[in-house]
């Protein structure tokens, strides 16, 4: 079912987690994106920071957000994240929408292995594992979706991510690492349930240059609470520039 977009009743509700720990290379800016391409919608939005030991109404959220960090923030929250595990793998089921990043992706696997400590426990929203490899994967990124749409990012870990033999990445790598640098693959984009999972390495942070993904995962999160929504066509002029600028810086 089609709805036009009914200005003024519909609404979308962010949980930002971790917001003070998670927050390395600008990836709060993904927030920005979905806000701004949200308002230019007459969509409302409220963003709600999540800390440490704060209890959250899974159902009330239609997209949570996890940045990336370094091994010390991941250690101070992977506990934490850990007790939320069942609640979001119920919501996203329920068709909520989760969007993470590097750090916060890699704990959506199994577990983290960083080079020393022991294992950080995941949530297992995916079936991916990741271990710290011996050399830092850093620099421009750009990588191609199933439809052909490629986005563009900038990547800075250690972490080496592998995902399951039936876990869909988010795209395959054109130039730089991405998950591991031997699969060629990137990230995550999982269906489950009616909801989706989004894992990436592209920090930069990652929306504002690819503006047909923030507009993907409004539409997805939406759908929750509203059905399909006609998202109105944007001037995407800026964006397209930053973009192809991106574009160009790869080596
Ligand atoms: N600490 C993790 C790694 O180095 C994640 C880093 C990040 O979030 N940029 O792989």
């Amino acid at each position: 079912m089609n709805n036009d977009l009914k200005t003024g009743t519909t609404n979308l509700r962010i949980a930002h987690l971790y917001a003070h720990f998670l927050n390395i290379y600008g990836d709060k800016g993904n927030i920005i994106a979905l806000v701004k391409r949200a308002n230019w919608r007459n969509i409302d939005v409220e963003v709600v920071a999540i800390d440490l030991n704060q209890k959250l109404d899974y159902n009330y959220f239609d997209i949570f957000f996890v940045g990336g960090g370094q091994d010390k923030q991941q250690q101070i929250i992977a506990s934490d994240l850990k007790s939320h595990g069942h609640g979001l793998k119920e919501a996203i089921a329920s068709g909520a929408v989760i969007l993470s990043v590097c750090g916060g992706y890699q704990l959506l696997g199994h577990y983290y292995r960083p080079h020393q400590g022991a294992d950080l426990e995941g949530i297992s929203l995916i079936d991916a594992f990741t271990v710290a490899g011996n050399k830092r994967m850093i620099g421009n990124v750009v990588i191609e979706r199933e439809n052909g749409l490629q986005l563009v990012g900038f990547e800075n870990h250690s972490g080496k991510t592998y995902l399951g033999k039936d876990v869909k990445a988010l795209g395959k790598v054109i130039t730089g690492n991405g998950n591991n640098g031997e699969d060629k693959l990137e990230g995550v984009c999982q269906a489950i349930g009616s909801g989706f999972v989004y894992g990436t390495y592209l920090h930069g942070s990652l929306l504002p240059k690819n503006p047909h993904l923030t507009d993907e995962i409004i539409r997805c999160a939406l759908r929750r609470r509203f059905g399909e929504i006609n998202l109105t066509k944007l001037d995407d002029k800026l964006e397209t520039l930053a973009h192809d600028k991106a574009l160009h810086f790869q080596a």
